[in-house]
């Protein structure tokens, strides 16, 4: 299988689309075919366990590159580190209304970040062995919260890689700001940057496209990668959880083969939802994706008039991992809804770039009708919708899926005014641990507010009797390894990555 960028010109193998992460003229590597998934091979998934059918959907794409024992193998290792013992359980919440959770928060960080960035290490090993590359490897990542998180996670102690991690020093949570800053390894490095995420973004995206920065690393024998989800290593172990939901309600008796499901997605940077577009393509029956936007609703008006429009207020939210305006992987729905038009997918990125927004055309935004539905959720509707969920069925969730949720609510209410009889079940996927964000779930399950994240952690554990994960209880007590901020400055930025990669940031803990 090969990969082709958005904006043309290449054409390259799945391992060095991985080893790449974004084509050379700005591009975002795209499968040149989209693989399918026959009804026989979806009911033969029944019988495997979940690190099996990672392994199964990734060969699709990757398994001529990689080999599909490496694969299995690879899956096995990084699924490992969940803490329940089905990875990605899907959880019933009504089966009457046919409301589903699946849970994509159990790895080592809390996030759902970690089902790709578990595997993502394994995935690139080996594509740099197969390519040949003999050099060091560095990734690098601006995060808004958990991807850095989950990259340090994935990352650490890996032999030839080093992991880099710039965060907006106004707009990550303090639990997850502890999480990053604690960081054990011997080959990470971990700094703030003024101003919100997508400054952050927009920083480390030209120190990728820098040559003389690029030139400087090659001297140090290293070579920067991305773990961000325009990297395809990123996006394809997310495809494979959609694939699962479906085997698990067909295994369970609640669909029938060939029947259609919605699936519900929190969206940010829109990773999550492409591949579940990706799943679509390859012949999952998904009946609608629900695009589910917080305050920072670019793409629900987008979905809305055709026209993709960043001129507007950042708004920080209970929800910051969604706290995004530009949402870098829709450029991959753009090209194929342009009917792969390479040349029209650069020049709307260059728009965009330049005069902030682009439009599409009334054919383009029909397509984008039949698989989408899009929605956003204020701070008052999550925390509605949180609660009422809480109080009918005890199920509490993180303030990112319940954005998902809320925007599931309206989207029902109106297919049910369409069509009473309509029971197509909707899967939401939850994509953040709820003691993540103690104080907020607190606040929107009970109406109490504590100033402290710990103490929020315990009302909330007295409050719903779920157990909180031991990751994020040890925060209490751990020493922070990572306390710079830097000004979001080209040659600060860069002068602390050379630095780091010649080995002369390796902080200890203070001895407070
Ligand atoms: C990253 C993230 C999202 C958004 O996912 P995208 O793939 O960026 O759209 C939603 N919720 C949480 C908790 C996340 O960490």
């Amino acid at each position: 299988m090969y990969f082709i960028s958005t904006r043309g010109g290449e054409k390259v193998t799945g391992a060095q689309a991985i080893v790449q992460g974004l084509a050379k003229n700005g591009g975002l590597y795209v499968p040149e075919t989209f693989p399918s998934v026959s009804a026989d091979e979806l009911q033969s998934m029944a019988e495997m366990s979940y690190p099996e059918r990672a392994a199964f959907i990734l060969g699709k794409y990757l398994a001529d590159d990689l080999g599909a024992d490496y694969l299995k193998e690879a899956c096995e290792k990084a699924y490992a580190s969940f803490t329940t013992k089905d990875p990605i359980p899907l959880i019933k919440v009504d089966g009457e209304v046919g409301l589903y959770v699946l849970e994509l928060f159990h790895g080592p960080t809390c996030a759902f970040k970690d089902v790709a960035l578990q595997v993502l290490p394994y995935l690139l090993k080996k594509s740099c062995e197969v390519t040949g590359v003999k050099e060091d490897i560095l990734i690098l990542a601006a995060t808004s919260g958990d991807t850095g998180k989950a990259a340090l996670e994935g990352f650490r102690d890996v032999p030839g890689m080093k992991v880099a991690v710039f965060y907006p020093d106004e707009g990550v949570a303090k639990m997850q700001r502890l999480q990053m800053c604690i960081q054990d390894g011997n080959n990470v490095c971990v700094s703030g940057v003024k101003g919100n995420f997508d400054d952050c973004q927009r920083a480390v995206k030209r120190l990728f496209a820098s040559e003389e920065f690029n030139a400087k690393l090659a001297d140090k024998g290293v070579r920067l990668s991305s773990a961000n989800s325009i990297n395809f290593g990123r996006l394809a172990p997310q495809i494979a959880y959609y694939f699962s939901a479906y085997v698990d309600m067909l295994t369970s008796g609640q669909i029938e083969m060939g029947d259609t499901i919605d699936f519900v997605v929190p969206t940010g940077n829109f990773g999550d939802i492409l591949a579940g577009w990706y799943a679509k393509q390859m012949g999952l029956p998904i009946r609608k994706l629900v695009c589910a936007s917080n305050r920072n609703k670019v793409l629900t008006d987008f979905f809305a008039k055709g026209v993709y429009d960043v001129k507007r207020a950042f708004h920080r939210t209970m929800s910051p991992s969604m706290d995004i305006l530009v949402s870098s992987n829709l450029e991959r729905l753009l090209f194929e809804i342009s009917g792969r038009n390479v040349e029209l997918t650069a020049q709307r990125m260059q728009q965009l770039a330049k005069e902030k927004e682009y439009c599409i055309t009334q054919k383009e935004k029909n397509l984008l009708d039949k698989d989408f539905y899009a929605g956003f959720a204020s701070e008052d509707d999550t925390v509605e919708a949180m609660y009422e969920i809480f109080d009918e069925y005890g199920y509490a969730m993180d303030t990112h899926t319940g954005v998902a949720l809320a925007v599931h609510m309206k989207y029902h209410e109106e297919k049910e005014k369409e069509d009473p009889k309509d029971d197509t079940p909707s899967v939401v996927l939850s994509t953040a641990n709820p003691y993540k964000f103690p104080q907020d779930v607190l606040y929107a399950l009970s109406g109490n507010d504590v100033k402290d994240s710990f103490k929020g952690i315990k009302r909330l554990n007295l409050l719903t009797a779920m157990k909180p994960p031991k990751c994020l209880l040890d925060l209490r007590y751990r020493p922070l390894r990572f306390k710079t901020v830097v000004a979001n400055d080209l040659a600060k930025m860069s002068d602390l990555i050379l630095r780091f990669a010649d080995g002369e940031i390796v902080p200890v803990p203070d001895k407070e």
